[in-house]
């Protein structure tokens, strides 16, 4: 008789984790706007083979598809512009920045693919030099793309 089959829908997961902030000028209205962006402390596992492995370093997420619903919360109250949204060029909805005066989508790909992308390492400018808040809620989510951040004074 087969084994059930546990349905997962994180990848990810972490007792804490931060939100980042970033300005960024918007291509559609080319005012600057606030980006936010999720980030994972070093002890956040990913799902490997059906099995939980710790790397042991800081990892920024994009192409976050889904977010377990106390994140969700707390993502609506501290980043209002962040919400799923499709990404025509990708062809899958993802949680995606959008700016404030527009409404205009920022997407993952220029944000955090793309020099110089608000969340490209050497282009880091958070909001008044304030580093990223820590949440202290647990964090399940699926992402596509992770970036491990050698930052020091995260995780
Ligand atoms: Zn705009």
């Amino acid at each position: 008789m087969a084994e059930p089959v546990e349905i997962v829908e994180a990848n990810v997961r972490a007792p804490y984790y931060f939100i980042s902030a970033a300005r960024w000028t918007c291509r559609q209205c080319t005012d600057v706007t606030p980006v936010h962006a999720l980030m994972l402390p070093e002890m956040h596992e990913m799902l490997i083979d059906d099995g939980w492995d710790r790397l042991g370093l800081p990892a920024r997420m994009f192409y976050v598809d889904y977010l377990s619903i106390s994140v969700q919360q707390r993502v609506f109250r501290t980043m209002p512009h962040y919400w799923l949204d499709q990404d025509e060029a990708i062809g899958f909805p993802y949680f995606m920045n959008h700016c404030e005066r527009c409404g205009a989508k920022q997407t993952d790909r220029a944000l955090h693919e793309e020099y110089p992308g608000a969340f490209c390492s050497a282009q880091w400018e958070p909001t008044g030099g304030v580093g990223p808040i820590v949440v202290h809620e647990p964090l399940t989510a699926h992402a596509a793309g992770f970036v491990i951040e050698q930052r020091t004074g995260i995780g």
